[in-house]
């Protein structure tokens, strides 16, 4: 490895599954012949991101042993850091269809084209039980990230991919940058340090200035919205994707911050989410990645802290990515700009916070929230989305 620049994918090689030329078509041809699976939302955005290297060095869906060696220790079998298992589940009767066979065809969608092949090593049964209370630490099948591993099938095929081609995308497509391709934009735009942002919300003042504050110590920032599954309630892509279009184009250094998509389903996991956000940040290219309060939380399953903390359970250097840690924030009319409450003495009565919900009220009303809060921008694209919704 060079130096610090680019900085090494976890495991130290840039995995990418896709099969080209001649090869894609035998595969193409053996694929048409193999027992079928079709891969479900969540699974299938795993799958993109095991094409395309965000998930290095794993080469294809896990086998029972990095299974629950992530589980019970946060690292795979070979002690490399890791904190969310990535597998295939399979129904009884998907188990049944593969039979023995020790090659499956993926499709993306029930009738479609095959999408990549699995050389199955294992079929195995999922520990559901254990892995909610391990993931999610919680059994609670409120949790939506809980409710999908009970819903899902009881057994997982393991086993490396060859990919034909990435699932496809009717939208952002010049946003949908790989690993490699983010790499090479940080490299021609000569970023030797970068830090990466995930969100599933639209951007208001407070995460702006998180993401500045950051951006004052590093070369650039790469906002990187989540655009896989996500709670029904949550705001939709398209919508989220514009508030940042005009964010970037009013707000931002176009030499300095971009905005890509990351493909991931969202597994409101909490901090062990935090944990995969950053190592799958880190192949994109970051060298830091921020992380707020309750990062990749949902209701109250979460302390405050907890996603910041677990990377203590770290040796120092095993991530390999340096996290910024950060507190909410807000406008302070005394201080007369944005702090947090690390750089503000002043009191609530200073400062313009509101809740989600009043929030989501304001807007619903057709009312812009205070423009120390949101950007006017922003807030007529989500009180026109809340119109057509
Ligand atoms: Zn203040």
């Amino acid at each position: 490895m060079s130096d610090l620049h680019p900085i090494a994918p976890h495991g130290g090689e840039l995995v990418d599954l896709l099969v080209a030329g001649d090869a894609a078509q035998t595969l193409r041809e053996e694929a048409a012949n193999l027992p079928k699976v079709v891969v479900g939302e969540r699974e299938l955005s795993d799958l993109e991101m095991l094409a395309n290297g965000a998930l290095s060095p794993l080469r294809g869906f896990q086998g029972e042993r990095d299974y629950r060696s992530v589980l019970d220790s946060m690292h795979l079998a070979d002690g490399l850091a890791w904190a969310i298992p990535v597998v295939l589940s399979l129904t009884d009767e998907e188990a049944k269809r593969v039979g023995g066979a020790d090659s499956v065809a993926l499709l993306p969608a029930e009738g479609a084209e095959p999408i990549a092949v699995l050389r199955v090593s294992e079929i195995f049964k999922r520990d559901k039980q254990h892995e909610a209370l391990s993931v999610y630490r919680t059994d609670d099948e409120a949790h939506p990230g809980v409710r999908a591993v009970q819903e899902a099938g009881d057994l997982c095929a393991a086993g490396s991919l060859e990919v034909l081609h990435l699932p496809e995308h009717d939208d952002f497509s010049s946003y949908r940058l790989t690993p490699a391709q983010t790499r090479a934009e940080f490299a021609n735009r000569g970023w030797k340090t970068v830090v990466g942002f995930q969100t599933r919300n639209p951007i208001h003042r407070a995460h702006e200035y998180i993401q500045k504050c950051a951006l004052e110590i590093v070369d650039g920032l790469l906002v990187h919205p989540l655009m896989g599954a996500t709670k029904s309630d949550d705001v939709p892509p398209d919508v989220r994707m514009r508030c940042y279009e005009v964010l970037f184009e009013g707000y931002y250094p176009k030499d300095r911050a971009m905005v890509s998509i990351f493909p991931a389903a969202m597994r409101y996991a909490g901090p062990r989410e935090a944990i995969w956000h950053a190592i799958a940040r880190k192949n994109y290219g970051c060298t830091h990645f921020i992380v707020g309060r309750d990062h990749a939380g949902v209701g109250t399953y979460y302390g405050t802290y907890d996603a910041q903390a677990i990377f203590e359970e770290f040796e120092p250097g095993e991530l390999g990515i340096q996290t910024l840690n950060f507190e909410h924030s807000f406008w302070c009319a005394s201080c007369e700009g944005m702090a947090s409450p690390k750089t503000c003495p002043h009191g609530e009565e200073s400062r313009i916070s509101l809740s989600g919900t009043k929030v989501r009220e304001m807007l619903r009303d057709g009312e812009r929230p205070p423009m120390e809060f949101s950007r006017p921008e922003v807030a007529d694209i989500l009180i026109a989305a809340m119109r057509e919704g």
